[in-house]
């Protein structure tokens, strides 16, 4: 008997890149333009858990907002099969339907007085305008129960809920519409460690009971361990390191994934070391020309100034992007 076809991946990233001018002059702005993230292809499997980790401005955030359709976006992003991005297509009401973002709540909306069920139903209203009041309030109903909360919740004030209940307003927020892809970047800075942990336990629980594929993003990649199956880093809007998690954690092949880990081990154990990535990054609007980790690389030579390396395979299913990895 045939083995049956693979099936199509839940996400297929092709060539996305996110672009944006800066508001004001920038001296010496190439093509005046600000690369945030550079031709990045990804695949993700239904029910998989992966996760995204690099430096603040490596491109995580502007990764996440132009999957979930909020910010423009050159490239290819198909879900089942289906294009929802295309670089001809102008309309993410398909894409925001699809994919969502968790984020949290900005400080503006805690101001207003607005209920938890229109926080909760916005996505709803946007996507699905024929719901009455009455559909959409059993169904925001029914989410907050699944992320654990009462459903009198609904007409409360934001300004009245503490951060971890707060955040799980978010990610009813994120389901309402039934995605098939979950993005959770850095959930509320306002959490505390243990706090964090335990929502994302609740997110990577959902999206299981849910079939849904999850993309995880965070500073450290040793903070997604638990939860992901892959991993990748990121600096500068590029993909520097991807590998099965335990292959990334435990023999890291790229001196910026290795530089990420020694800090993180150095920070948890109080100790100021010397780690190169310590050093800012270039600012996104005058990357390096060659590989964009050659100012801070312990191991770059002339040829990491004269040309860009790109992913090739080091290992099973282990890519990095150095030309001295083998
Ligand atoms: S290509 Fe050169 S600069 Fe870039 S990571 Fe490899 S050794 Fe370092």
């Amino acid at each position: 008997m045939n083995d049956p076809a693979p099936a199509k991946p839940r996400l297929s990233v092709r060539h996305l890149s996110v672009h944006f001018r800066p508001r004001g002059l920038v001296a010496g702005l190439r093509h005046g333009r600000i690369l945030a993230v550079d031709d990045l292809h990804l695949d993700l499997r239904r029910g998989e858990t992966i996760g995204f980790a690099g430096e603040s401005g490596c491109g995580k955030s502007a990764l996440a907002r132009a999957l979930a359709g909020l910010t423009p976006m050159t490239g290819s992003i198909r879900c089942d099969g289906e294009e929802l991005a295309g670089t001809a297509q102008k309309d993410t009401t398909a894409l925001q339907r699809a994919i969502q973002l968790i984020e949290e709540i900005p400080l503006a909306e805690l101001k207003l007085r607005r209920r938890v069920g229109d926080i909760v139903s916005e996505p709803l209203r946007a996507q699905y305008p024929k719901l009455d009041a009455k559909q959409r309030d059993a169904h925001v109903a029914a989410l907050l129960m699944r992320v654990g909360l009462p459903s009198e919740l609904m007409q409360k004030q934001l300004k009245e809920l503490d951060a971890p209940t707060r955040a799980r307003v978010a990610l009813a927020r994120a389901l309402c519409v039934q995605p098939k892809v979950l993005l959770c970047d850095a959930p509320d800075a306002s959490l505390d460690a243990a706090q964090r942990e335990s929502f994302i336990e609740l997110v990577v629980e959902l999206a299981q009971q849910l079939d849904l594929a999850l993309v995880l993003f965070a500073r450290e990649p040793l903070a997604l361990r638990r939860w992901c199956s892959r991993l990748l880093t990121m600096t500068l809007g590029k993909v520097m390191e991807q590998a099965p998690t335990d292959a990334l954690l435990d023999a890291a092949r790229h001196p910026y994934t290795r530089a990420l880990l020694t800090q993180a081990l150095e920070e948890d154990a109080g100790v100021d070391g010397k780690s190169k990535v310590k050093s800012l990054p270039p600012p996104l609007q005058h990357p390096p020309m060659g590989c964009v980790f050659h100012p801070r690389c312990p191991l770059a030579e002339s040829a990491c100034v004269r040309s860009e390396p790109h992913l090739r395979r080091v290992g099973p299913e282990h890519y990095a992007a150095c030309h001295f990895v083998g």
